[in-house]
């Protein structure tokens, strides 16, 4: 009985399997060849934040390779939608056109960085086209995020809280960071850590370099010529036809990341010849480049250190009593980039229970300060350079207060 019932149960899935596999073959046989293909060719899409309004901010990444570079329309709206649009076609191309990503990359498009101001003139959740949009006057209030704020101006790059655009005073926000379409940036950026990232605005017909405090990084020469000489764009090293305080591009710089920004023709056009020669000459610049990395993250620069507390004793003797030594005093670590203010510390780290601490951080310039106590215990502030590929050794000291 035993016996029968197992030849059953085996023949049952023997059955199963053979008409599973008939079914799967035939299926197979009769889907077309071009769909088989899309199916693979399906970018893997991350939602990177949400704006002001909810709407999300969404990636989407071609290509497998280790290295990654990055592409953003829209940072500024329904008033550049045109960028969001020549974004829009770069992802239908990569789809079809997956073999002119070269093996060592992946190329991520975030199209529509400031998707409120896409919707105040579009009215469109998702994608839209030119027939969408109203007349070029109605598009300026795009620019800006439902909170009014200039996103571009939102970084952390000499950020000032009212910036300009042209002769017009911005908006750049409460804060570096304060809007959380700038925050989708700043996570991708950190998660992903591009080889360079590249804005596709409208409308001053040529790319730009970027730069913070310290210039303009070779890097940054070498791909806005690189995009610049391919697209016939022409190439501007540095911007300087009004000041501009926290752009994304010099946030980028300030970490050691390659940026440009393409602004297209005009605020209609999508020039997409042109860029198509740009981004192409963007791939065969990094697969020439190809198996030395170049990606700066995760940093190969950083601090490490100890927090001390101190005197331990309240008369301090010759010779010194070891006993008395500063004891190691287990706190926290506030990493403040020199410039910014206390109150948003670029890190935070805690120590270990001997007040060890260690932190990767990109190169630059940085104050450190332990948490003490009101009034005591007192810390100091110390000042570093992070140099790249280095990680300095630093201790912080403490006032016990006690005398
Ligand atoms: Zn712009």
């Amino acid at each position: 009985m035993k016996r029968t019932i197992i030849i059953i149960i085996t023949l049952a899935i023997l059955g199963g399997g053979f008409i599973t596999f008939y079914l799967l073959k035939n299926k197979e046989e009769n889907i077309p060849e071009e769909l088989i293909q899309v199916e693979d060719n399906t970018p893997q899409h991350n939602i990177i934040g949400s704006s002001v309004e909810g709407r999300t901010i969404d990636a989407y990444t071609y290509g497998n390779g280790s290295e990654n570079i990055a592409f953003v329309g829209g940072i500024h709206g329904g008033y550049e939608w045109n960028s969001v649009l020549l974004a829009y076609r770069f992802m239908d191309y990569l789809e079809a056109n997956p073999e002119i990503i070269p093996d060592n990359l992946s190329v991520t498009i975030i199209p529509s960085a400031n998707p409120d101001g896409i919707y105040k003139v579009t009215g469109k959740e998702d994608r839209f086209t030119t027939a969408d949009i109203p007349d070029s006057e109605a598009t300026v209030s795009g620019r800006f995020n439902a909170n009014e704020v200039d996103l571009n101006r939102n970084f952390d790059c000499k950020w000032q809280p009212e910036s300009t655009w042209r002769s017009q005073p911005v908006s750049a926000g409460s804060s570096a960071f304060s809007e959380p379409e700038a925050q989708a940036i700043k996570n991708f950026v950190l998660n992903k850590s591009p080889l360079a990232v590249i804005f596709w605005h409208s409308q001053s017909n040529a790319v730009y370099a970027s730069e913070c405090e310290k210039g303009v990084l070779p890097e940054t020469l070498n791909i806005m010529n690189t995009y610049a000489k391919a697209s016939g764009y022409k190439a501007i090293a540095t911007f300087d036809s009004y000041p501009v305080t926290g752009d994304a591009e010099g946030w980028l710089a300030s970490i050691n990341i390659p940026a440009i920004t393409v602004e297209l023709e005009t605020h209609e056009s999508i020039d997409w010849e042109q860029n198509l020669a740009g981004v192409k000459a963007l791939f065969d610049y990094y697969k020439q480049k190809g198996d030395q990395p170049t990606g700066i993250l995760p940093f190969d620069s950083g601090v490490t250190g100890e927090v001390f507390l101190g005197p331990t004793c309240p008369v301090v003797k010759e010779p010194a009593d070891p006993n008395c030594a500063d004891k190691p005093y287990q706190t926290t670590v506030q990493v403040i980039r020199t410039g910014s203010p206390k109150s948003s510390p670029f890190a935070v780290i805690e120590t270990d229970k001997d007040g060890k601490f260690e932190i990767m951080l990109p190169p630059g310039e940085y104050g450190l300060q332990a948490i003490g106590g009101k009034p005591f215990p007192f810390c100091e502030t110390k000042n570093v350079t992070i140099e790249p590929s280095l990680i300095i050794k630093e201790s912080l000291t403490c006032d016990s207060g006690i005398r």
